[in-house]
């Protein structure tokens, strides 16, 4: 068998073993492991001598080109594609909208649209239902036979977003009768109201105040309240972006009993606290996006809890908004802020830094949380999330002591500020390679926008 790419010399890193081996690839996919693989007949020849050979990471929660508080995001699949793959993150899970009257399947052709011809890496969606009617209950059925097999619902955002408490139990209950995954951004959106309408009749109208109208409180009774509905209609339920300890704890108590709760923590709340908030003027702005940060000894117990296993997995919620005229909309008045942040680039790197080099847990551990466990819980295991025979090709080979710090000026998402400004990492994707055909190859884009598929995902089965 004629191998192109083999990859040479590295230390490959899977969810549960280090070893040094040669990988060989045919037609996109891994055809061979190997202590040595011979290179007479092969075609392009990688040393990855010194450096981890690593899946692709999985990012299974982003929002590119999408409306929000009278704008959009400004990543669309194509530049969010390329700074996701500089990043060593090969696959996206993103969020297709539906919007109050429009059917699911609505939803999913307009992002089908928005990606098709612009993603350079590989993407799936979940669909974020706001209207949830008998129809769009039937509807789920078929989206996940499509491999739409997850859907996102809000317990924030009254009148937008917002879902009541029987709706979400209804589409619990059937996702449970099609092995779907229900995802739930877990924050009491009514009590947050009313601290927010209280807080501008005080004429508190800075960005920071968009942190301190949303209570950790808040967080914690909708995490709860989000489990006891999963519960009671015998469905799994992942909470995304989990912000603070208040939330762990109740996520804990319900794993100790066996319960399928998977919560994911964003990089932002490991490395950033309500401290951000203390710059001059409108800056804060920077950072306001929900859940909002906390102070700052919540960062410890969510690396704890990654370490531990409360925490499963690692996305970004990438959603980004440039500082000037997009963040700006909000100047006099916090609650027209765009909420959200540029993360997709940085995700593997911090996380490798912070866990890794940080000595809190192994290699193994960090790719599990990266990629293995998002591609299991997701549907995209083994053919993604893994290094074996006859999976895809994605694959980063990873300079674990190079160090970098993270700079709007250098970074390659379309927004005019990081969140992450100044912050070192240890640890460097170098080459980034998509169903085999590099992506990034030593630091430069190579890839296509177009070449990007889409992943049709399989339906939830228990990590
Ligand atoms: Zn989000």
């Amino acid at each position: 068998m004629r191998f192109d790419p083999l990859i040479r010399n590295g230390t490959v890193v899977t969810a549960t073993d280090p070893f040094a081996a040669d990988l060989g690839i045919n037609d996109g996919k891994i055809s061979a492991i190997a202590a040595q693989l011979p290179i007479e007949n092969a075609g392009r020849v990688i040393d990855a001598a010194g450096r981890l050979v690593m899946p692709g990471g999985i990012d299974v929660h982003t929002h590119l080109d999408m409306p929000f508080g009278g704008t959009t995001s400004a990543d669309d699949f194509e530049t969010g594609t390329i700074a996701a793959a500089f990043g060593g993150t090969t696959t996206l899970i993103d969020f297709a909208i539906q919007y109050k009257g429009q059917t699911l399947r609505q939803a999913f052709d307009t992002w089908m649209k928005k990606a098709h011809d612009k993603a350079v890496t590989d993407y799936a969606f979940h669909c974020i239902i706001t209207d949830l009617g008998a129809a769009q209950l039937e509807e789920m059925g078929q989206l996940i036979r499509e491999g739409v097999t997850s859907f996102k619902l809000f317990m924030a955002y009254p009148g937008v977003f917002m879902l009541d408490d029987a709706s979400i139990f209804r589409a619990m209950s059937q996702a449970a009768k099609h092995a779907g995954l229900i995802c739930m951004h877990a924050e009491n959106g009514g009590a947050i109201d009313v601290i927010v309408q209280k807080a501008l009749a005080e004429g508190k109208r800075a960005p920071k105040y968009h942190a301190l109208t949303r209570p950790t409180t808040a967080e914690a009774e909708a995490t709860s309240r989000a489990i006891a509905l999963a519960e009671m209609a015998g469905a799994p339920v992942y909470i995304v972006h989990l912000s603070c300890n208040d939330a762990l704890e109740k996520v804990r108590e319900a794993r100790d009993p066996g319960l399928p709760v998977y919560p994911e923590p964003c990089p932002q709340y490991l490395y950033l606290s309500l401290d951000n908030f203390d710059v001059p003027g409108f800056e804060g702005a920077k950072y306001v996006f929900t859940p909002p940060l906390r102070e700052k000894w919540h960062q410890e117990k969510l690396w704890q809890g990654l370490a531990l296993d409360t925490l499963q997995v690692v996305s970004t919620d990438h959603c980004p908004f440039c500082f000037k005229e997009q963040k700006e909309l909000g100047k006099d008045d916090f609650t027209k802020i765009p909420n959200g942040g540029p993360g997709i680039e940085h995700r593997l790197s911090l996380i490798y830094t912070g866990g890794v080099h940080a000595k809190r847990f192994s290699a193994n551990r960090f790719v599990e949380l990266v990629s293995t466990t998002p591609a299991k819980l997701f549907g995209l295991y083994p053919r993604k999330g893994t290094i074996a025979v006859g999976s895809d090709a994605d694959l980063v080979i990873f300079d674990p002591n190079e160090t970098q710090v993270i700079s709007a000026k250098t970074h390659h998402m379309r927004v005019d500020y990081s969140m992450f400004e100044g912050i070192q990492i240890t640890g460097v994707p170098k080459t980034v390679l998509s169903r085999g055909l590099a992506v990034i190859d030593s630091g430069k884009f190579v890839g296509r926008p177009g070449a990007g598929q889409f992943v049709r995902r399989q339906s939830y089965s228990r990590v």
